[in-house]
């Protein structure tokens, strides 16, 4: 009995190991801050701690850096919901719950938290000043990233591709970390210098180009809610199945033919979760708004 508990935890501590890598992360919270009202930036400057020197993009890694100590390991399974295997859709009764069976305790669930949270200390009725807004706006930046990443709707029986043994190119590794860091990577070593923030702003003019016509459709949520992290999620495992999983079973060697097909897959999550990430941020933290209805 012994031995399948200690598997069973290893398997759980396997799979949080990984998440958008840093690169991931700052590219999402880079593009979001091109996004931000005037009011928002300036409350999202309040809010961050000094040493990020006022740059959201700096600090959206850290819950992957906490996440390990004893005070924080609550937070691990917030970056991400595992769906059934091959059904290739998500829902939050169904799939939102932790490896101990807690329910709301994931990535759509945390962010809806965090929303509500920012809201009622920014937005008016019963401001409940025992949260921490500093850590809700560094979670909820970092979850609105994650949960574009199609890994992190992944299948439960692979626990998101993280235990899926893959080659990239020579480099022995798993489908998650493709998908969280080595596309990314090797699209910056490739194709943009070795630099991020060439990458960074090829996104963005994608954004203002190519993408244009689709930014106020990323933006909108059924019903007017502020955010809506089931929909990311649905489209995730969507991509996660037609793109992640597709021509990647155990032992397959990703090369070209993949990288180059799932590259621009890639870039548009990013791109969707910096401008949506921007979208909430400007209803949360619009004081000008608030102060304007009440006068
Ligand atoms: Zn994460």
């Amino acid at each position: 009995m012994g031995w399948i508990v200690r598997l069973f935890v290893l398997m759980q501590l396997v799979h949080v190991v990984f998440c958008w890598g840093k690169h991931g992360h700052y590219a999402v919270c880079k593009i979001a801050e091109g996004y931000l009202t005037k009011d928002a930036m300036a409350t999202v400057k309040e809010l961050l701690p000094d040493y990020a020197n006022g740059e959201l993009a700096s600090v959206c890694s850290w819950p992957d850096d906490i996440k390990w100590y004893y005070r924080w390991y609550w937070t691990s399974p917030l970056h991400y919901v595992d769906t059934p295997s091959f059904k290739c859709n998500y829902k939050y009764g169904r799939d939102c719950y932790d490896s101990a069976g807690r329910r709301n305790n994931c990535v759509t669930g945390a962010i809806f938290n965090y929303t509500k949270q920012l809201f009622s200390a920014y937005q008016g009725y019963n401001p409940n000043l025992k949260y921490n807004l500093t850590e809700a706006l560094i979670f909820l930046a970092h979850y609105m990233a994650d949960v574009h990443q199609p890994l992190h709707v992944g299948f439960t029986g692979d626990l998101g591709g993280t235990i899926l043994k893959v080659r990239w190119y020579r480099k022995k590794t798993n489908l998650h970390h493709v998908w969280d860091t080595l596309i990314i990577d090797t699209a910056v070593k490739t194709f943009y210098g070795s630099d991020l923030s060439t990458m960074v702003r090829a996104i963005q003019r994608n954004i203002t180009d190519a993408w244009s016509s689709d930014i106020a459709s990323w933006k909108s949520c059924r019903h007017h809610d502020r955010v809506c992290p089931n929909l990311y999620a649905a489209e995730s495992v969507r991509l996660a199945c037609n793109f992640a999983y597709k021509n990647a079973t155990p032992g397959s060697i990703l090369e070209d033919d993949y990288f180059l097909s799932r590259l621009p897959v890639v870039e548009k999550r990013l791109a969707q979760g910096g401008i949506r990430l921007a979208a909430v941020l400007n209803q949360l933290l619009n004081f000008e708004v608030k102060i304007g209805q009440s006068l």
